[in-house]
């Protein structure tokens, strides 16, 4: 026989983990389920169904009216790229922050749409100031300004967005959120907060698998990309080519991931089922529980309270520890997943989760209960039943 023989493999059995990092979060079983449904054409009237009920349902949790509200076939990024690939034209220019990993990974985007970059600085950990905001508006005449409401990699939450969609659109610069952290975690209003585009993940606050990925944009953001005179580069996602499947003709552009449409449906069916509002505060509940738990166990938050972000928590790592070594710890002792930092914050913090079905009281119990244990075990000076105390005082 010539070719490779069969590779000897198991029946797929991964552990059993709790996941308290920056994603995928704990899916909830009711979503699992929906993924165990047999599959219908991309094309067929049942289908049709579902896919305006989850255009319904992101309008919804979007907080928008926009028509232009779909999931982009693939992970956040790929509702990322659809978003700066499309709204920004060759020779335009897009200001993004550098306050984080994921300003830097919209920079990066908007070069290869044939883009040039300017930058608005603030440092890791910080949100951005509206008046450095108006400053780089003023100096660079940007055509489009991307901002990154929940940076999963700093543990920061963007206050006062309306300011800067007002400094931006001032400019005449249309605005593209990343709410890839934020959306279902904590409050985001597309059209109160005057966002023209926003995209998001499945996997972070809505605890749905990845591969289905909600964006939308503004009657006017939509206009413009219709009214390039260059095609998008990406032929994928164009959407003034998905515009033929989501929108009034549904015709075939690429076969829809059927099955991570119908896990998007059911995790945003449970987000209407508890009420968008109510969401936001038990996040917001559950991760003050955990912030009173890691302080009184000694450990401290790296984000001032006004723009912490309670989707994604920042904890200072302690003197002497290293933070790889307790991230394998507590997946090892406990089937436990958190992160370490990222890029300027390396080695710096901790980033504990606490989004969608992640965000319950006996996840947030059982982190800071292993994390104290394992800090505790390798010499750190802190308090773990003082840590749990505070939680469970918190959550009573
Ligand atoms: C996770 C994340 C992304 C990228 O999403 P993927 O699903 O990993 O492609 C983009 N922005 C932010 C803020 C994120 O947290």
């Amino acid at each position: 026989m010539t070719g490779p023989t069969p590779p000897e493999t198991d029946e797929l059995t991964p552990p059993t983990r709790t996941l308290m990092g920056p994603g995928p979060s704990d899916v909830h079983p009711r979503v699992l389920r929906a993924m165990a449904t047999p599959l219908v054409g991309h094309l067929d009237p049942s289908f049709i169904e579902v896919m305006n009920e989850v255009q319904d349902l992101l309008r919804y949790t979007f907080r928008t009216d926009n028509e232009w509200t779909i999931p982009v076939s693939g992970t956040g990024s790929a509702a990322m790229e659809a978003a700066i690939a499309n709204v920004l034209e060759p020779g335009e220019t897009m200001l993004v922050p550098t306050n984080g990993y994921f300003g830097g990974r919209m920079a990066e985007m908007a070069r290869r749409a044939g883009g040039t970059v300017v930058t608005v600085d603030a440092p890791w950990g910080e949100p951005l100031e509206p008046a450095a905001v108006e400053r780089a508006l003023a100096e660079h005449d940007p055509d489009v300004f991307g901002f990154v409401h929940a940076e999963t990699s700093t543990g920061v939450l963007q206050p006062d967005v309306p300011a800067l969609t007002e400094a931006a659109h001032g400019h005449d610069a249309l605005v593209i959120a990343d709410t890839v952290t934020s959306i279902g975690g904590v409050e985001l209003r597309v059209d109160e907060w005057g966002i023209d585009v926003a995209y998001a993940g499945g996997q972070k606050c809505l605890s749905c698998p990845p591969g289905a990925s909600p964006l939308t944009l503004s009657e006017e953001a939509m206009a413009k990309v219709l009214a390039r005179e260059d095609p998008v580069r990406s032929w994928y996602l164009d959407l003034s080519l998905l515009e033929g499947y989501w929108g009034e003709e549904r015709s075939y552009h690429h076969t829809a991931p059927v099955t991570n449409v119908y896990a998007l449906r059911e995790a945003l069916r449970l987000v209407a089922n508890e009420g968008i509002d109510a969401r936001w505060a038990r996040h917001e509940r559950l991760a003050g529980a955990l912030k009173a738990g890691v302080e009184a166990m000694g450990l401290e938050m790296n984000t001032s309270s006004e723009y912490r972000l309670a989707s994604l928590n920042a904890v200072r790592v302690p003197d002497g520890v290293d933070d790889g070594a307790v991230c394998a710890a507590l997946l090892e002792r406990y089937d436990l997943e958190i992160a370490g930092g990222l890029g300027d914050l390396a080695g710096d913090i901790f980033r504990i989760g606490c989004m969608g079905h992640s965000a319950r009281p006996e996840n947030v119990v059982f982190v800071v209960a292993a994390l104290g244990d394992v800090l505790e075990s390798m010499g750190a000076d802190v308090d773990p039943d003082a840590g749990v105390g505070a939680t469970r005082a918190a959550l009573r």
